[in-house]
């Protein structure tokens, strides 16, 4: 049963030779072994039929009358259609035989007739393997230079992004910090020279506060890839503390897994956001108070009765005008507070009375809401502006009341761990969502958009809160489970000199 049937042939052979005989020989030879052989007796012929459908090995007889082998080949060697057959040549003993001229046309190896069977398929394999060697190989390569290209072209494309970026970027070592590359415009925002910006630790370039912000960005991308627009204050060579806004990515470079910071200068909108802000409150203040006293006069009766009707919306027009006053003193108490206009005047005292006082400023409105407020004693001495700590105190408390449903709970705890006190202000309210926890620090950010309208706050409360733990070298974070209720802790130190 002839094997070409069932399996397809090992390699496509072109046997040359003027002699029929010999070509039936070879031919029936190779058939038998698994080869598929085209037999050709012409050189010329040969040649159209290599260039129609490259065979993988050509056997080519030295000696034809038309044309030799070696005129064979080398025209064979000249077409690029044909150039890398590999063309073994057959010449017989005794004819004149030039191995020198066969390899100097371009032929690989040879043999010589009467054949011998084993030494034919030898010589056909090992070249044979080598022709499928080398393709292989040639595949490879075009593949890797079509990968390396393709990659050129991406690093490119990613270092005129990098160098031509408005954008400050930098990039540096995941592992230790170190800065690897700046562009030109984190250069132009820092003030800094290349030179004073490679190699140096991101700790020694960022303020103590952004490099905690850039720890918990890295943090962030690490578990989720990215993060954007994490507010930090940069300082600059000079000294001037600039607003960017950061955003990270881990990526790899050379091999080395870094950190790639794009950063965005919003000092310029920050500050005239600040100023609006400011000069609108400011603009507001003295006409709301003065609105404040005719309503409250109106109030008061002296100026005649009102109807009932008269007095609900004297009342809603009280309620809102407090609340727009609120809002006013928040701002510009923040205004205040981040340049720098407010001191905080630290002074060693008891935190017991300051708790309590807290507890009782707030009483009147925990009782009108039906909400317990309750107090741990707490012994322990600590250096704080008291009246800022009760203004954080009594907003957490507020809050507290205004989010938890009448007959639930708010208490008020504190204790010294180490040279920390932790304080902790609990409720039974409705919760905050996880990802939402961390926003509410910020300011005018609220859980639920109508929470100022119908709770009476302003979105400032916690800012505000945020501000002054921090300029007491504490920190201030929140937790909470949804429907169940919420935990705003304090940490302060109980030794410190204040940051003013
Ligand atoms: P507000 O004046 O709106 O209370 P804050 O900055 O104090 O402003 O609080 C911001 C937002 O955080 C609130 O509007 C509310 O959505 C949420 N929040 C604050 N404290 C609590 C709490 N104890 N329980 C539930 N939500 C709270």
């Amino acid at each position: 049963m002839s094997r070409e049937r069932n399996c397809p042939p090992k390699a496509d052979i072109l046997a040359i030779d003027d002699t029929p005989e010999n070509l039936a020989l070879l031919s029936q030879m190779l058939t038998e072994k698994g080869y598929k052989v085209r037999s050709v007796t012409k050189g010329s012929t040969a040649i159209r039929g290599a260039k129609a459908v490259a065979p993988d090995l050509i056997l080519l007889d030295v000696k034809m009358p038309e044309m030799n082998g070696y005129e064979v080949c080398q025209q064979l060697k000249a077409d690029d259609r044909t150039r890398d057959i590999p063309v073994i040549f057959i010449s017989a003993l005794g004819d004149v035989f030039d191995k020198v001229k066969a390899f100097q046309v371009g032929g690989v190896d040879y043999i010589t007739k009467p054949f011998q069977v084993e030494e034919v398929l030898a010589r056909l394999d090992t070249h044979l393997t080598i022709r499928n060697l080398q393709l292989k190989l040639e595949a490879q390569n075009s593949q890797l230079q079509q990968e390396i290209a393709e990659k050129t072209a991406a690093e490119d494309k990613f270092a005129k992004a990098f160098r031509t970026c408005p954008n400050p970027i930098a990039i540096a070592a995941y592992e230790s910090g170190q800065l690897l590359e700046v562009n030109q415009s984190f250069l132009q925002m820092s003030g800094y020279a290349i030179s004073e910006v490679t190699n140096k630790n991101i700790g020694q370039i960022y303020s103590k506060s952004a490099w905690a912000v850039y720890q918990q960005a890295v943090h962030k991308s690490d578990s989720q890839g990215f993060i954007h627009n994490l507010e930090l204050e940069f300082p600059t060579k000079s000294g001037q503390i600039k607003t960017l806004l950061l955003s990270m990515e881990i990526i790899e470079l050379g091999g080395t897994k870094c950190t790639l910071q794009i950063l965005n200068d919003i000092t310029e909108r920050k500050r005239l956001e600040n100023e609006f802000i400011s000069l609108v409150s400011h603009e507001l203040r003295t006409p709301m108070t003065s609105t404040i006293g005719a309503l409250d006069l109106l109030n008061s009766g002296q100026l005649g009765t009102l109807s009932d009707r008269g007095q609900q919306i004297l009342r809603v027009a009280i309620r809102n005008s407090e609340r727009l006053i609120r809002l006013v003193n928040d701002i510009l108490d923040l205004e205040r507070m981040k340049s720098g206009k407010i001191a905080i005047q630290p002074m060693f005292c008891s935190l017991e009375p300051l708790l309590v006082q807290a507890v009782e400023t707030m009483q009147a409105m925990a009782e009108k809401a039906q909400v317990k407020l309750l107090l741990e004693p707490c012994d322990a001495n600590i250096n704080l502006d008291s009246d800022r700590i009760l203004q954080t105190l009594t907003n957490l408390l507020n809050n507290g009341i205004k989010f938890t449903e009448p007959g639930g709970t708010v208490k008020l705890t504190a204790k010294v761990q180490r040279d920390r006190c932790q304080i902790v202000i609990q409720d039974t309210g409705r919760g905050i969502p996880a990802d939402k926890l961390e926003s509410i620090f910020e300011r005018f950010q609220q859980v639920d958009a109508s929470d100022s309208r119908s709770k009476g706050g302003t979105g400032l409360g916690l800012a505000i809160c945020r501000h002054i733990v921090e300029r007491h070298h504490g920190k201030i974070w929140a937790a909470s489970e949804l429907g169940t209720g919420s935990s705003f802790y304090i940490s302060l130190p109980l030794q410190h000199q204040t940051r003013n």
